[in-house]
């Protein structure tokens, strides 16, 4: 058995030590920060996140299914929330099944607890992963503002996301890389639960304001409140307002009477909120190789950051470590070299197909839900799945509620949205979505395309 470290021991390096430990190896995980469990780390970072079936499969592969589904809120539907504050609620599937909703906080803490409750697992906190001489599997660390030390293992796996240290050392041999910001930056606000605790808008869906160049989503949290996130241009333009134009205390009210007034008097300080919040930005990173010999891997962010827009980074994280655990089953664990290969060449185009599809969902949840045509086409996919489901799963399930690899999803939706181009344009489809044509057109195309 081997001794790894693992950089970073956030939600992905948490979780990958449950399934490497599980296996009898050796594990250290060295995190830069504090304790979670121990110090308030998560303050002002109240993020909650989706966690899909993706994410789920690994949780459960990791023995550690239950202990996260005592922390998780289901979500069923889209709930969309239109200028004039009226509802439409769409379903995420026609067997409603649901996406969970957990805070980043608790979920981490839940799996350093998990891991730590294994006798091979030794988790070192505040500190900072300095340099990675990747030949010899050696790391240095340094506490905060105090001395350096080496660490030696025979594998190191950098789960320290997207500014990752171990990767910036595998920039320096032959490494290609890309990080990309995208226009949006995004702002959090908390929507209080009422005085009783009860939720004040559903808590079994994603709301969403779609304002077509800017948005704000609220995902329900355990304590009957919710998570408001507020994605919008970095920089104003002709179309759209941007964070630099909406600053001060009136210019801020009038942006959130004028687009977002059925959420003012949820949340009764929501321009303070603002004022107050940080605002953070949001980065693309693509590379390649995710390894080096049979001696490093990278993994979650570190080797994928993407935009949150699908909620699938860290369940595309999850799935990563569930992929390698599965090389080893098949490999056997003193197989390193070909484990890593086989990892990299499978992990990195579902790494970029998942970054091509988050980009793609962003335009979906910002403009399309707002759209007549989008909801049509999303009633005749319903019905067509509904009718032929062994034929017809929309994209969205395919990404969110089956194991199907990225890249074939992206290219089978890529086939959907030719066939929809084509239905769409069926003369008075308003009135005939439902009809056999319909069914006769995309179920042919389906064969063709
Ligand atoms: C607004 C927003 C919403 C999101 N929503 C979702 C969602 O709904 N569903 C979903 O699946 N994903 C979502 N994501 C993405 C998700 O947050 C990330 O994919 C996930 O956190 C990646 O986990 P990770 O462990 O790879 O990286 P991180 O969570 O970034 O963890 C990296 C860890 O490494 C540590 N570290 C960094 N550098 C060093 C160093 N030099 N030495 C030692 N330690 C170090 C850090 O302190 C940290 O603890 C969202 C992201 C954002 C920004």
């Amino acid at each position: 058995m081997k001794q790894i470290t693992i950089v970073g021991g956030g939600l992905v390096g948490s979780l990958l030590a449950i399934f490497l430990a599980k296996r009898g190896h050796t594990v250290n995980v060295y995190e830069r920060r504090a304790d979670p469990r121990k110090t308030d780390t998560y303050a002002g970072r109240s993020i909650n996140l989706v966690v899909s079936h993706r994410g789920w499969t690994a949780l459960r592969a990791a023995g550690v299914e239950e202990a996260v589904k005592e922390i998780v809120v289901p979500v069923h539907a889209r709930m969309m929330h239109d200028r004039d504050g009226k509802l439409n609620r769409v379903p995420y599937s026609i067997e409603n099944r649901a996406i969970h909703s957990v805070s980043r906080g608790e979920l981490n803490r839940r799996l350093l607890t998990e891991a730590e409750k294994l006798p091979n697992v030794s988790l070192h906190f505040n500190q900072k992963c300095m340099d990675v001489d990747l030949d010899n599997a050696r790391c240095s660390f340094q506490r905060a503002g105090g001395e350096v030390k080496e660490i030696g293992a025979d594998v190191v796996f950098g789960s320290d996301g997207a500014f990752s240290a171990v990767r910036a050392k595998m920039m320096l041999g032959r490494f290609s890389y890309s990080q990309e910001y995208i226009e949006h930056d995004y702002k959090e606000v908390a929507f209080p639960a009422n005085a009783d605790g009860t939720p004040k808008m559903d808590p079994q869906c994603l709301h969403i304001w779609p304002r077509r160049y800017y948005m704000m989503m609220g995902l329900a949290n355990q304590d009957g409140g919710f998570t408001g996130t507020l994605f919008m241009p970095h920089t104003a333009s002709a179309d759209s307002p941007g964070f630099d134009t909406v600053r001060t205390e009136a210019e801020v009210t009038t942006f959130f009477k004028t687009h977002f007034a059925d959420a003012m008097p949820i949340v009764p300080d929501l321009v303070e909120q603002y004022l107050r919040n940080p605002q953070s930005n949001l980065v693309i990173v693509r590379c390649d190789p995710w390894t080096y010999k049979d001696k490093v891997a990278l993994i979650g962010d570190a080797a994928h950051a993407i935009v949150p827009f699908y909620g699938e980074g860290m369940n595309s994280g999850y799935e990563d470590c569930k992929v390698l655990n599965d090389l080893l089953n098949e490999h056997g664990d003193d197989n390193w070299g070909t484990v890593l290969d086989a990892y990299g060449k499978q992990r990195k185009p579902n790494g970029d197909a998942i970054a091509d599809l988050s980009m793609r969902n962003f335009v979906e949840m910002r403009d399309l839900v707002a759209d007549p045509q989008f909801i049509l086409r999303k009633k005749i996919e319903g019905h067509l799945q509904a009718k032929h489901p062994d034929q017809w799963l929309p994209l969205y399930s395919q990404v969110k509620f089956t194991d199907k690899p990225y890249v074939d999803a992206l290219r089978e939706g890529q086939r959907h949205d030719r066939i929809m181009e084509e239905v769409l344009a069926i003369p008075d489809i308003e009135n005939k979505w439902d009809g056999v044509e319909v069914e006769k057109l995309a179920l042919g195309m389906l064969k063709s395309v």
